[in-house]
């Protein structure tokens, strides 16, 4: 587990590994703080010289607990495949993110343990994945509606084609003023047309008029016909 192996006098003689919060009683021996706690419960003598031990007069030893946490470590999961060294007062966070860490499937009914790295395939296949529609819709999607499941995609299909009934309408309604528009023109046409032509009507009456106080007033022998040519 150590890159190098460490020195004979960091090893606790109760537990045989490095020391873990080391400390020293009176003989000047040094031991884990809980290895010789739970020693002195039993005989308050120290387990190397047996000497008495009193168990409020042991000093915890910070620098040589730092000495030790500098002290590099291979990976536990070495034996499935993490290369990486790190010191050991890292361990405990390394384990957290190391890929070739053990755990056990995080969906609920799953048993499967697997390395973390291992985990993002076992989630496409796993039958107990479930996981909330990421667009907020509520639904619970597993493997066997995800696959139908898009309320988004339904949602813009819907908009879209509100959208085009909207655009249709508009159109259609576009349509309709133009022929109402063309419509108008052509009355407006028409219109002045009649008018053009009850004006021309008025001028024939005038003539008319004139013509009839002409023959009226004027002379005799040449016919009235005749005026006009
Ligand atoms: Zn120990
Ligand atoms: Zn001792
Ligand atoms: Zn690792
Ligand atoms: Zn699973
Ligand atoms: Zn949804």
């Amino acid at each position: 587990m150590f890159v190098d192996p460490p020195d004979y006098d960091l090893i606790c003689t109760i537990c045989q590994g490095v020391l873990r919060c080391p400390v020293r009683a009176a003989c000047h021996h040094i031991f884990c703080k809980k290895c010789i706690l739970q020693w002195l419960k039993r005989q308050e003598t120290c387990p190397c010289c047996r000497k008495p031990v009193n168990p409020s007069l042991i000093f915890v030893m910070f620098k040589l607990s730092k000495s030790i946490g500098r002290m590099k470590i291979k990976c536990t999961n070495e034996i499935r495949g993490c290369e990486e060294t790190f010191s050991l007062s890292e361990q405990y966070c390394h384990s957290l993110t190391c890929l070739y860490e053990l755990i056990p499937c995080p969906y609920q009914g799953c048993r499967a343990q697997l390395l973390r790295r291992d985990l993002g395939t076992h989630a496409r296949h796993c039958e107990h994945w479930s996981q909330p529609c990421s667009m907020g819709c509520g639904t619970i999607l597993s493997h066997r509606n995800q696959a139908d499941h898009n309320c988004y995609r339904q949602l813009r299909q819907e908009y879209e084609a509100k959208q085009r009934n909207h655009r249709a309408i508009a159109a259609a309604l576009q349509r309709k003023m133009k022929r109402m528009q063309s419509t108008m023109a052509h009355m407006k046409r028409q219109l002045g047309l009649i008018c053009e032509s009850l004006e021309g009507m008025d001028d024939l009456h005038e003539v008319e008029g004139d013509e009839q106080g002409e023959s009226s007033s004027s002379s005799h022998g040449t016919p009235s016909g005749n005026r006009n040519y």
